[in-house]
């Protein structure tokens, strides 16, 4: 990583620790001499996604945004909250130290964190992930979800903002090498 300071190529690491899914590096800058702190994710070579028809497509995180943002859009949420949701899911997936991973279980992992974050965004993942074999089905999932006391109304802003909620893990700066 250039030094965010000068911009310069090169660094010393002075000081180096593992965190929970990848290493932490403080280095130093050899032209300005200040300090930053970088953290590298520990990746498996690939990770493989297992699709309905069996054929192995490697993971995009690309794709899962693309599509966990489609189910959010418009929707009163944070703007890193999508982000965030996607960090989670790439760094549970690669904890789970597997190679392959079915489709499904990724859709699955998505939908429990919507659920949590916006009905409305789960509901439209849900539609167009899980195909209801019928409206009477997606209407009972509405339902179930309407009756949930817990969590927020679908169509208005949670009292507690989600960000503050301990369920969101704490932004990281990555540096991809
Ligand atoms: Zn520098």
């Amino acid at each position: 990583m250039n030094c965010p300071f000068c911009g310069y190529f090169d660094s010393k690491v002075i000081d180096s620790r593992d965190v929970n899914d990848g290493v932490r590096r403080r280095r130093q800058c050899l032209r300005c001499e200040l300090r930053f702190t970088t953290y590298e994710r520990i990746q498996p070579v690939s990770l493989f996604v297992i699709k309905k028809d069996g054929r192995r497509e490697e993971f995009r995180r690309e794709k899962l945004l693309t599509g966990i943002r489609k189910a959010c859009e418009k929707r009163p949420l944070p703007s890193d909250a999508v982000d965030k949701l996607v960090d989670e899911i790439e760094g549970e997936l690669y904890q789970t130290g597997k190679a392959e991973i079915p489709g499904s279980a990724i859709g699955d992992m998505v939908m429990a964190k919507l659920k949590k974050l916006d009905h409305i965004a789960y509901i439209r993942f849900a539609s167009v992930y899980r195909d209801f074999a019928d409206i009477t089905e997606l209407k009972q999932e509405v339902d179930s979800l309407a009756g949930h006391s817990t969590a927020p109304p679908a169509d208005q802003l949670p009292l507690i903002p989600p960000e503050a909620l301990p369920v969101m893990v704490k932004a990281k700066r990555r540096v991809r090498r």
